[in-house]
């Protein structure tokens, strides 16, 4: 039953999809106009039907609404929206005991009779999250997450790919393989390996598969860049899309020398979908500006200029309508990105997303940042893939690969120093995998003290 309506989900998709790519070629003003009545009828519908959204709308009128109106409302947290659940979503007879129902009961992905894909998070932040798409949502998220690979491979004079190899989380819950198991072009044929799966495994899989186009976890396909140059594995992509992990500069040079393939690097969440996609050409994500209102605010929710430092970036997902995510607190900073991109789009852009904040290590008021590891760890190149734990004073070290333990130990040691460790204690083990989670198949490189 499920492939059935997925094949009908498809087809939406595609259908859809002229509109989407066409609209990378509107004009600011088209794209604002569009923008302004879809938070309109977002606004509308949630203030009707979301007694949560409703007592927050205050002065704030949906009918004459505007993006700048939205500093009037308040932030919505992960916590909030997790808390109050039965009073954020806006289709009666759907509650989150309902919905955890689903997700316990389904033995693949699968609809509510009212038409809902529900799915689950773990989520860095320590929150399990619920979160439920409706069918038009999904349509639209698919063609954020597929329009620019179809934009390009039209500039290309290229079709789709003839196969796709989509490397996610493989089953329920989590949203990455409805999302990225999609072939926009019908004669399009989709492979799906979880990512989870030992390292040999899934590069197996890929060599079998042979695919003309990667789609998946950025860590993932780094490191069968990785594999490819050290003359492991023999496919030669020529798209690349990379997701749900931050992409690191490491992973990303990996890709241009093995594969020399452009990468499309998306900046999603389960929450609101897709935030932001590369184009291929120019740096950095373009904005879904058409779909997604991004604001980026200081510590107590303002909106900051473009060239001002933010401490949190809030989106509301405009295609959202069961569960409308309004002002919702995301856990990453962005930085907008100045000037036009070469590709002609007049979506804007922001730099890659480094990384959740949460990555950070506290040690008591001193904090070191993720990159500080990633510094060392990423770009030894006998190292290829790692895991830090912090402890006290200090980090255990797990690391894939035959690096020279002493060296890295030392090399950690020294870039701790600018962050007031002047000795941290690091250990650093070799060991033949890294355990991904065990739901999402994400790798979490940095696991904090808690
Ligand atoms: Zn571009």
């Amino acid at each position: 039953m499920y492939q059935r309506l997925r094949a009908a989900h498809l087809s939406a998709v595609r259908a859809a999809l002229e509109d989407h790519v066409a609209r990378l070629d509107w004009p600011p003003e088209r794209i604002e106009r569009h923008r302004t009545e879809r938070l309109r009828a977002l606004l509308g519908w949630a203030r009707e039907r979301s007694p949560f959204h409703a007592a927050r709308m205050g002065e704030v009128d949906p009918a004459t609404a505007t993006v700048a109106d939205l500093a009037r409302l308040p932030v919505m947290t992960k916590r909030e929206a997790q808390e109050e659940w039965d009073a954020v979503v806006t289709t009666p007879g759907l509650d989150r005991a309902g919905a955890e129902r689903v997700l316990a009961e389904q033995r693949w992905f699968s609809y509510t009779p009212a038409g809902h894909q529900v799915f689950s998070s773990g989520g860095s932040s320590g929150v399990r999250g619920v979160y439920v798409w409706d069918w038009e949502q999904f349509v639209t998220l698919a063609c954020l997450a597929w329009r620019w690979q179809a934009r390009a491979d039209r500039a290309a004079g290229t079709g789709g790919p003839a196969r796709l190899a989509v490397l996610s989380a493989g089953g329920p819950p989590h949203a990455s393989t409805p999302l990225f198991d999609v072939p926009t072009d019908p004669a399009t044929e989709t492979v799906v390996i979880p990512a989870a799966a030992p390292f040999d495994d899934v590069s197996k899989a890929v060599a079998d598969a042979g695919p003309t186009a990667l789609v998946g976890y950025a860590s993932v396909i780094g490191r069968l860049a990785r594999a490819t140059l050290a003359g492991e594995l023999d496919v030669r992509p020529v798209r690349v899309s990379t997701n749900s992990e931050p992409l690191t500069d490491e992973d990303r040079a990996a890709i241009a020398a093995a594969w020399g393939a452009p990468v499309h690097n998306l900046w999603g969440s389960t929450e609101i979908g897709v935030q932001a996609v590369g184009c291929g050409q120019g740096d950095g994500l373009h904005v879904s500006e058409d779909e997604v209102v991004l604001e980026r605010v200081d510590a107590d929710g303002r909106p900051v200029g473009p060239g001002e430092p933010a401490a949190r970036t809030l989106a509301t997902g405009l295609a959202g309508r069961t569960f409308p995510f309004v002002r919702y607190d995301l856990g990453d900073e962005v930085t907008l990105l100045p000037g036009p991109c070469p590709c002609g789009s007049a979506m804007p852009r922001v730099a890659a997303v480094a990384g959740r904040r949460d990555d950070d290590f506290h040690y008591g008021t001193l904090l070191v940042p993720a990159s500080a590891f990633r510094y060392v760890l990423g770009t030894d190149p006998l190292i290829s893939e790692y895991q830090v734990h912090q402890t006290a004073d200090g980090a255990d070290v797990l690391v894939v690969g035959s690096p020279d333990v002493p060296t890295v130990t030392a090399a950690l040691v020294e870039a701790l120093q600018p962050y007031g460790l002047p000795d941290a204690a690091i250990t650093v083990r070799t060991v033949d995998r890294i355990p991904r989670h065990a739901a999402t198949g994400k790798l979490s490189r940095f696991v904090p003290l808690r």
